[in-house]
């Protein structure tokens, strides 16, 4: 790998030619910034967290009519709600393989949160302080929400439990760090409303592009980006920024959406990449297969 210093150059001149947008429009946090009540914005990042995957605007068709239903203070009609109310917000709901009885499970769950804590922050406070390390902060969060899955809705088939809580060792959780980032990272477009945060746990959201880029670059390595792979980029991202971790991995990410990188090395336009000076496979060979 080469020096620390050429890759921030590098990443630094990535960053200036795909700079995050200060207003979130592509992008799931965008629905977040419609409300202005801090709980509100808990609640619905949180909410829109565990569905974002996929495309942009299958999400948007997701999510859209679900806000619609929760109304202009979600987070006082998810604590006035009763289960019949649950019911019929998510009744001829679906999200690709995300059943209505599914989403029913969350936004109880949520509300179970509500209840037993007051808020949202109070809630992932508690976990964050309870816990000795970022690792057991997401295990301990991904097996409670599957019990409350087993016990509260049980038809929900185990596996699509599983999948709203993934837990390490084998996910490195990323729609739990996606939530995380938005609510505790200072700098626009993230919200940084909460201050709790240990600075030392860098949860990075890892997608298939950062995934590949971090293979590629040979920052992390396994073909599947579980905890491990999370924990090598968080190291890396730590050692680049430590002030900012999270500073580079939108651009590292506009790398393969806006296919300047891609799988297939003939592909690539190695050219006109800022990350050529650093990147060990300008000439395209491919270390993924
Ligand atoms: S392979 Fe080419 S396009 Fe991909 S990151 Fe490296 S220099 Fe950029």
């Amino acid at each position: 790998m080469a020096e620390l210093p050429n890759w921030r150059s590098a990443l630094e001149a990535l960053a200036r030619r795909f700079p995050r947008p200060q207003t979130p429009w592509d992008d799931p946090l965008a629905f977040v910034y419609r409300y202005e009540d801090t709980r509100d914005r808990a609640v619905v990042a949180y909410l829109v967290s565990f569905l974002a995957f996929g495309h942009v605007r299958a999400i948007a068709r997701a999510v859209e009519p679900l806000l619609d239903r929760l109304g202009p203070r979600p987070s006082q009609a998810l604590v006035e709600a009763s289960p019949t109310d649950l019911r019929r917000w998510v009744h001829g709901w679906r999200y690709r393989f995300i059943p209505a009885e599914a989403l029913y499970g969350i936004l109880a769950w949520i509300r179970d949160r509500l209840d037993r804590w007051e808020s949202l922050e109070a809630y992932f406070r508690a976990q964050v302080e309870g816990s000795p390390s970022l690792r057991d902060f997401a295990e301990t969060h991904g097996q409670a929400g599957r019990q409350f899955f087993q016990r509260r809705v049980p038809d929900v088939p185990r596996v699509k439990a599983r999948f709203l809580f993934p837990v390490p060792p084998r996910s490195a959780c990323k729609r739990l760090a996606l939530f995380i980032r938005w609510m505790t990272r200072p700098a626009p477009p993230d919200l940084g409303l909460w201050d709790f945060w240990p600075r030392a746990w860098v949860f990075v959201p890892v997608d298939t592009h950062l995934a590949f880029l971090a293979r590629l670059w040979g920052w992390a390595d396994g073909r599947v980006p579980d905890w491990t792979f999370m924990e090598q980029v968080a190291s890396v991202l730590a050692a680049l920024c430590p002030e900012d971790p999270l500073r580079y991995d939108y651009a590292i990410t506009q790398l393969g959406i806006r296919r300047l990188c891609h799988r297939r090395p003939e592909l690539r336009r190695c050219g006109v990449c800022p990350m050529r000076s650093v990147c060990p496979y300008p000439a395209g060979s491919d270390p993924s297969g």
